[in-house]
């Protein structure tokens, strides 16, 4: 970081001109970001969370077969009464897996349960709770229908959910529950998915400890690797722990090349204080293609982004919750493009009514730690944790969303509607 008087105190979140907006910073990144090539064949489970490398085109209509959608009676359209009731005669049983075999005449029906093979010659089914059954020995006897049914009701046609041919899978596709479910239906075995992101981290800091170390006096136990390690694994990549770093040009420079050398991306944290950022800067400078971002968003900024070696690289805040909010805004979208995902990535929005006032600077996005719940009548409603210092990594603990305050947004009274990225779907 360049440019701050050294007389005055830093406060990274003064108005500053050359602000980067974030979408900018977003349209950078992605424009920067290229997918790892590599494509490998695993078993179905094992694509849980990967990303597929090549569309999958069904090989088979699911159904294979028109079924039917109810537990009932299978008939002919033509049986189904203008008016008053008809009596038809019930000629046997059709069960999942166990067709009815034989012909079914005008007049007659077929007792039928969910998923078993329309019998030949019917088309319709009538629920069993809406016919009056007069049962008779071996599932045969006879029912009594009504008015009111519709000829080709309750019925699944052949290649409803699936048919032969349509695409499934798309190339850059993630592969979750309902890929994995869907797959299984079409007997496929194996899927091509790219090969798993590596990703190296590590932790700069003189002050750094790791668990199991005795803390000195101003000494802080390391948590931004148990963060990352979180973030990173619910990602599906490869993790790469590298430890603590200390805060010397040579250890830096040091770490910088090892991670490089074993990850497709690098992470750091720490470093962004006046002096540390310097000697940061230079190695990254001389190792590779680096740029500090002060990027428009509290907390946060400044961010480096950049490549060494072979590697893209993210240098991200030391403070723990800025760690956070910039892992899930910026270097979780690129990551998912490196690992070959072709959606776009904005993170999952929805709006709520704010029970807190927050305050906000114009000009930047501010990123507040939040629960999201319900109010007395039902409607989502949104309060933020409490204190915002971007060290309180509680806040992350206590809350389940961020609140996103647009850039040109001002300060919000109690009962105005935010926007909300909820920390967990239902994938
Ligand atoms: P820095 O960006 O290195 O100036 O760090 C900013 C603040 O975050 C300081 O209070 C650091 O002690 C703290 N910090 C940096 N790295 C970590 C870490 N890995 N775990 C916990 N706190 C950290
Ligand atoms: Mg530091």
């Amino acid at each position: 970081m360049t440019g701050t008087k050294p007389t005055a105190p830093v406060d990274c979140y003064d108005a500053d001109p050359e602000l980067l907006p974030m979408a900018e910073a977003l349209r950078r990144l992605d424009a920067q970001t290229e997918s790892i090539a590599d494509v490998e064949r695993v078993a179905l489970r094992d694509a849980l969370g990967r990303i597929a490398a090549e569309p999958v085109v069904s090989p088979m209509d699911v159904p294979g077969h028109r079924n039917s959608a109810m537990d009932g009676f299978a008939l002919l359209a033509d049986d189904l009464p203008g008016s008053g009731t008809r009596r038809l005669e019930v000629l046997g049983t059709a069960r999942a897996g166990r067709p009815f075999v034989g012909d079914v005449p005008g007049g007659c029906a077929v007792r039928i349960m969910t998923g078993a093979v329309m019998p030949e010659g019917t088309d319709t089914v009538i629920m069993q709770e809406q016919v009056e059954e007069h049962a008779g020995a071996d599932g045969r006897g006879a029912i009594v229908i009504g008015e009111g049914q519709r000829g080709g009701q309750n019925v699944r046609e052949a290649g409803e959910d699936v048919a032969n041919g349509d695409r499934v899978l798309a190339a850059g596709d993630r592969i979750l529950p309902a890929e994995l479910g869907l797959l299984a239906s079409l007997g496929i075995a194996e899927v091509a998915v790219r090969r798993r992101l590596r990703v190296a981290f590590f932790s700069t800091g003189d002050e750094l400890r790791s668990i199991g170390e005795p803390l000195a006096l101003g000494e802080v136990y390391d948590s931004n690797r148990y963060t990352l390690y979180g973030m990173l694994t619910r990602l599906g990549v490869d993790v790469i722990d590298m430890g603590v770093v200390r805060d010397e040009p040579g250890a830096v420079n040091d770490a910088f090349l090892e991670a490089a050398r074993v990850g497709d991306a690098v992470i750091s944290t720490g470093g962004a204080s006046t002096g540390e950022a310097d000697y940061i800067g230079e190695t990254l400078s001389r190792l590779g293609e680096v740029r500090f971002w002060r990027i428009a968003i509290r907390p946060g900024r400044p961010i480096a982004f950049g490549r060494v070696g072979d590697a893209m690289f993210f240098g991200l805040p030391g403070n723990p919750v800025a760690v956070m909010v910039t892992f899930y805004q910026f270097v979780q979208p690129a990551l998912l493009r490196m690992m070959g995902s072709e959606e776009i990535h904005p993170n999952p929005t929805v709006r709520a009514v704010c029970a807190s006032p927050l305050r906000k600077k114009p000009g930047r996005v501010e990123v507040y730690r939040a629960i999201l719940g319900r109010d007395g009548d039902g409607r989502p409603t949104v309060r933020s944790t409490g204190k915002s210092g971007s060290g309180l990594l509680h806040t992350m603990s206590d809350a389940n969303c961020f609140i996103i305050l647009p850039e040109d947004g001002e300060s919000v009274e109690p009962g105005a509607e935010v926007d909300v990225q909820p920390f967990f779907g239902l994938t």
